[in-house]
């Protein structure tokens, strides 16, 4: 199973370019196993999200996208983009395209999700949410991460994308590498981990103006409504928001793309730069800047991460 996905800031791309850097993404990841692959991408309409995913090999997925080129908009060309792209080892549900990544919050795409592990406390997840009304529509444990956002971002439409998925991930138990995508914050992408891994790959044209990424401390994010607490995981020691309020600007200009990806393997042909992310990072991009963010201290009380150099 695994975890691509790809943004460009300011590096024009055709939609055609943007798919097959994700399928190729996904084919790099293969050798991991899976049953079924998928991706997500900004609709032509630029306003809705478009979802591809297939029960199958990647080639399957390939060949629908293919199928789909005029609703895909293969030759429009956009130049700052999010795309997310999954392969599935299927654990909580069938091999299956419903069952297939990215989930999704809502029939409208709101928010969209892939997911690599197994989120054990689901089902008291899952029955929080069904009294809040949400309908599901897959067998997955994933699925309660893409409606648990949303209904977050409903009480909080005020919260950045990043605070939204702090959130979320203390009301998670169990393993996951996740990467976000939302109608409500075209351009952006927020990724974290626990237990399972996922790196950050970074491409500029100039010399990244610095080796590390400070880390930067959230206020207690859950705190502002209990509400959303159907297993609150209120033992965790948080830690006030660090005076720092600079996001992480690494170039000097602004074209640079991003990858977050399983493992190095799938982002190596497009750069060497590369952050391992640790358990309970928070990693979002906006605007072309970088942010790692995090609720606790690190276990070896690091304050920034290393942009690391592969051979
Ligand atoms: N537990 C999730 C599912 O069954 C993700 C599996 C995976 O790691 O691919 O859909």
């Amino acid at each position: 199973c695994g975890i691509f996905a790809y943004l460009n800031y300011l590096t024009p791309k055709t939609r055609r370019e943007i798919l097959e850097l994700l399928v190729n993404g996904l084919k790099r990841l293969e050798y991991r196993g899976y049953d079924s692959a998928g991706v997500a991408l900004d609709a032509a309409d630029g306003k809705d999200i478009s979802i591809v995913k297939k029960k199958g090999k990647v080639k399957v997925l390939e060949d629908e996208i293919n199928s789909r080129i005029n609703e895909l908009d293969f030759e429009g060309t956009t130049d700052s983009h999010v795309g997310i792209a999954h392969t599935r080892w299927a654990t909580h549900g069938v091999p299956s395209e419903v069952n297939s990544h990215p989930q999704r919050s809502d029939v409208n795409h709101a928010f969209v999700v892939v997911h690599n592990g197994i989120v054990t406390n689901y089902k008291d997840v899952k029955v929080f949410l069904l009294k809040k009304g949400y309908q599901f529509e897959s067998e997955t444990d994933t699925e309660v991460i893409a409606k648990l956002v949303h209904h977050i971002y409903l009480q909080n439409p005020n919260c950045s994308f990043r605070e939204l998925i702090e959130q979320v991930i203390q009301q998670l138990e169990g393993a996951f590498a996740l990467c976000f995508k939302s109608k409500h914050f075209p351009g952006e992408c927020v990724a974290t981990r626990r237990g399972s891994p996922l790196l950050v790959g970074i491409k500029a044209k100039t010399r990244l103006a610095t080796d590390h990424v400070p880390i930067l401390y959230s206020k207690d994010a859950e705190s502002q409504n209990p509400d959303h607490r159907p297993h609150g995981r209120g033992d965790l020691p948080i830690l006030p928001r660090s005076d720092s309020t600079a996001e992480f600007q690494p170039l000097e200009d602004k074209e640079v793309e991003y990858f977050f990806a399983s493992d190095a393997s799938a982002v190596i042909e497009h750069t060497n730069r590369v952050i391992f992310l640790e358990d309970d990072d928070v990693a979002a991009v906006k605007e072309g800047s970088l942010s790692i963010h995090r609720l606790r201290r690190s276990l070896d009380d690091s304050h920034s991460r290393e942009i690391i150099t592969l051979k």
